[in-house]
């Protein structure tokens, strides 16, 4: 007899787990309480699914057990997720940097091909049906359709209800408190990546601005976590992958003692003092622009504490040449979870067995993908946890 598997949740984690446990003779059905699959999936990586990194190993990611989360990529990491892309009919590339798309640069075709799949390995997928309740049944399970009235059976369920980040598009963490009640210790959920909010008051003027920078986070003036790659100058504060990487970080500390350091020349300073001694008086500016956006190279001398028309000879002579590009901004908080891409929080992975994603505390419940708390940095690392823990999840509640 096949073992007949319900999955909460049709995003990312809970469509791979489909298809696994279907391709390995389990009867499986989907439940979401979106009108089609993926709907999250569409809006990732600008519209082009940045679906996996090839530097996603367990020491990139925060989580409670990063020895277990060794093991879950030792069995289904990068590489077998992309051989299972291509076979799907879903070949990828990456950039220089390791970050990887769909070769068709369309999150909205892999969803159509991830539906497809669904259906022709002959998952029963029910859109518009939220899941409002879990509870143990003899030796399997019973999920209440929509409310308490209606109950189904199945002899085991995955739990791929995503996390409480975008509630847009379907994940509100609703069924988190059913997972405490079955004996999780439910981490709060928390925007994990999410631009943060500054005090942009020296920095008026800047936004729109974007270049790739330094940046490291400090509590107290000890540095907690550094990231290198592209930011954005907003209105509120500061986005762009290089900031937001850091937001998991900002809800674990009083907020006050929160500061940005920003390094807009990092690598670029001897650059920069070659120009100057080449240039002397010429202006400073003049010597920024050829290495920053225009507005930044207008405002640094003055942020610097030069005048605004100083010569680039200025730099040499006034001991602010290690300051210039240097700067420390005030954090104040995070945009919160409806604006946040990721959010923190949820089954802590010691409470679940690595290889399996198999519950320690509720047999026959499985859990994946963002309800699960493990943070990976932008690019491409959510959704590959969401892949990798989705197969194993998929693949061990359909074994016999
Ligand atoms: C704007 C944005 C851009 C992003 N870009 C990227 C990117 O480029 N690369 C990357 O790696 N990550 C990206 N992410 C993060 C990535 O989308 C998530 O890590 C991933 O979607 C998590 O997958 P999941 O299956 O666990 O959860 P989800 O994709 O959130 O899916 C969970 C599903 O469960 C359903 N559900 C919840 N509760 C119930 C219930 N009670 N009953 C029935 N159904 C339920 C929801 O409707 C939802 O469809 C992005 C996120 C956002 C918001």
């Amino acid at each position: 007899m096949a073992v007949e598997l319900a999955i909460v949740g049709a995003g990312a984690a809970g469509s791979l787990a489909a298809i696994e446990a279907a391709r390995r003779g389990a009867q499986v059905t989907l439940y979401d309480t979106n009108a089609r699959v993926g709907r999250k999936l569409l809006i990732t990586g600008n519209g082009r699914c940045n679906l996996s990194n090839h530097h996603a190993v367990a020491d990139r990611y925060a989580c409670a057990d990063a020895h277990a989360l060794t093991h879950s990529f030792e069995v289904f990491g990068v590489e077998a997720t992309l051989a299972l892309f291509s076979e799907l009919g879903i070949p990828t590339y990456a950039t220089a940097d390791g970050w990887c798309y769909p070769r068709s640069d369309s999150a909205a075709a892999v969803a159509e091909i991830l539906t497809a799949r669904l259906d022709e390995l002959g998952v029963q997928v029910r859109l518009q049906t939220k899941i409002a309740d879990l509870r143990q049944q003899g030796r399997g399970w019973a999920l209440a359709l929509g409310g308490p009235e209606k109950w189904v059976a199945a002899d085991r369920v995955i739990v791929a209800c995503g996390g409480a980040a975008y509630p847009a598009l379907g994940s509100r963490g609703e069924l988190w408190p059913v997972l405490a009640r079955l004996g999780h210790t439910m981490v709060p959920a928390r925007p994990a990546l999410a631009p943060l909010l500054a005090d942009m008051h020296a920095l008026q003027g800047l936004q729109g601005v974007r270049l790739d920078a330094a940046v490291t986070l400090l509590h107290r003036s000890v540095a907690l976590a550094s990231t290198r790659g592209n930011i954005l100058f907003t209105q509120s504060g500061l986005s762009g992958p290089a900031v937001m990487d850091l937001a998991y970080l900002v809800h674990r500390y009083p907020v006050e003692a929160l500061m940005l350091r920003l390094d807009f020349l990092d690598g670029q300073r001897p650059t920069l003092y070659a120009l100057a001694e080449a240039h002397p008086s010429a202006p400073l500016q003049l010597a920024l622009a050829g290495l920053v956006p225009l507005k930044l190279a207008h405002a640094l001398p003055e942020l610097t504490g030069l005048a605004p028309e100083a010569p680039a000879g200025a730099l040499l002579t006034s001991g602010l040449a290690e300051r210039i590009g240097r700067l420390q901004v005030r954090v104040t908080g995070t945009r919160g979870l409806k604006e946040a891409q990721l959010s923190s929080g949820g089954v802590p992975l010691d409470e679940l067995e690595p290889v399996t994603m198999a519950s320690r505390r509720a047999p026959g419940l499985y859990v994946c993908g963002e309800a699960v708390d493990v943070v990976g940095p932008c690019g491409g690392y959510n959704l590959q946890w969401a892949w990798t823990s989705g197969v194993l999840a998929g693949r061990a509640a359909a074994a016999k």
